[in-house]
């Protein structure tokens, strides 16, 4: 359904900023350095992790564990509105080596990503840890004794590729990590259901992120070449093809670093649940425009509501587009949702949206968004595979001189979640 040909009709007939006749091949004959960071190989990360026990803890790796980050593509804020979110696992992961303990009844972990080395108590692990990112190992190992398997002492390195608290998910990436080594060093095998729900227990309970279901879910059931659509009431989802040659995602970090766990999240879930209460609704999911009338005395809270309502519609109609190869359709959906994320949801930062303008004024670029919980982390944007670095250099050099500082900016892939994985080499 995604042949090359199939596609590059459509996007031949599709009209939105597909004007240039010649692709920019000049920008690589003239060796411009590219911004796109090049993904490193996940054998290379596992290479490096590997490499890590044996010089932080003197020690052979006998366990791997590997889980992706994530994107949403589209279905931002309607996770815990009971509604439908369509992330796509990317070719960042986490991956966690480890061995049994050199010290009895701890698991010790260095972060290659934080550059620090901590230790968690097996005795007494019921308190929140001093250093913040243990809690979610903390949490792991105590969901994981919930279900009834004792995770032994370790010595554990963790790299990632997934830039850490940028709204990629490296929360969830090492939460379903965690689940993995433990279960390959227990030898007792969980099932995806109850791997997902001690990740999401571990980040709500021990990291206090009161997080919804999407992250986890995606980084465990991802299908490679595949968005995942997913019910957050029942949890249901499916795979919806997402890849072509001829257009490319692209992620932009806008070097603000988002606090998830801050106020402003917990203020939009709370205005949610009363604009849902004032409808006389159990939730947004089933919102129509004609509840709207009760909200007529509630600028903000009918603002928030839209929000839902049509960032709902919008996912929908992103399936729909996908499913078609209608990448232009795709791209102004996701144009869109940064829109209403931006006046009615209001969970966008200058920054971000100022990124987000730079992006839709380049040519190729079929459209942009903020990803995550918002107030700062990425920028996606989806672009013309011919065009993708030509963009991805004026938008990075145009973001830097307007935030002052050098960005981030690679290209991802849909990927398989650490369920569906094949073990590596
Ligand atoms: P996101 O999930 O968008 O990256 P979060 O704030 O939800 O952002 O999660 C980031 C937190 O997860 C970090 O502050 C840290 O506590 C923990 N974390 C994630 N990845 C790592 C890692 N590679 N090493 C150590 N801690 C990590
Ligand atoms: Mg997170």
């Amino acid at each position: 359904m995604y042949a090359g040909g199939e596609v590059a009709d459509r996007l031949a007939d599709c009209d939105c900023r597909l004007t240039s006749p010649a692709p920019p091949v000049m920008f690589n004959q003239q060796n411009l350095r590219s911004m796109i960071e090049p993904t490193p190989p996940l054998n290379a990360l596992v290479e490096q992790a590997a490499s890590l026990l044996r010089t932080h803890f003197r020690t052979e790796p006998v366990w791997t564990g590997i889980a992706p980050g994530r994107v949403n593509l589209i279905g931002e804020h309607t996770d815990y509105n009971q509604g439908w979110v369509l992330p796509i696992a990317i070719d960042r992961y986490t991956v966690l080596a480890a061995a049994p303990g050199g010290v009895p009844n701890e698991i010790r972990v260095f972060s290659a990503s934080l550059g620090e080395q901590a230790a968690l108590p097996l005795r007494d692990s019921g308190g929140r840890h001093p250093q913040a990112w243990m809690r979610y190992v903390e949490g792991m190992v105590a969901e994981y004794r919930d279900l009834g398997v004792i995770c032994p002492a370790l010595d554990m390195v963790i790299v990632s590729s997934v830039p850490v608290g940028s709204g990629l998910s490296s929360s969830a990436a090492l939460e379903l990590a965690l689940a993995h080594v433990i279960e390959a060093a227990t030898e007792q095998t969980a099932t995806p259901e109850a791997r997902i729900g001690a990740s999401i227990r571990a980040e709500r309970a021990f990291a206090g992120v009161p997080c919804g279901v999407m992250d986890q879910t995606v980084a465990e059931r991802a299908r490679a070449g595949h968005a995942l659509l997913l019910d957050c009431q029942d949890n249901t989802f499916s795979h919806v093809p997402f890849f072509s040659p001829q257009v490319s995602l692209l992620v932009i970090h806008s070097g603000i670093t988002h606090e998830l766990a801050s106020g402003a999240y917990a203020t939009r879930r709370a205005e949610c649940e009363a604009a849902a209460e004032k409808m006389g609704l159990s939730s947004l999911r089933s919102l129509a425009t004609a509840h709207l009338k009760a909200l007529e005395a509630e600028a903000t809270l009918s603002k928030r509501a839209r929000h839902v309502m049509t960032e709902n519609a919008r996912v929908r109609a992103m399936v729909a587009a996908l499913t078609a190869g209608d990448y232009c359709a795709a791209g102004a959906l996701m144009s869109e949702s940064h829109e209403s994320l931006r006046d009615d949801f209001a969970v966008s930062c200058d920054a971000v949206d100022h990124l987000v303008r730079l992006a839709e004024e380049e040519e190729g670029v079929l459209g942009a968004r903020m990803t995550g919980g918002g107030f700062g982390g990425c920028v996606i944007a989806l672009v013309r595979s011919e065009w993708v670095d030509t963009a991805a250099t004026a938008i990075c050099r145009r973001y830097t001189e307007y935030i002052g500082r050098t960005t981030l900016c690679f290209t991802v892939n849909a990927t398989a979640g650490s369920g569906e994985m094949d073990a590596p080499v």
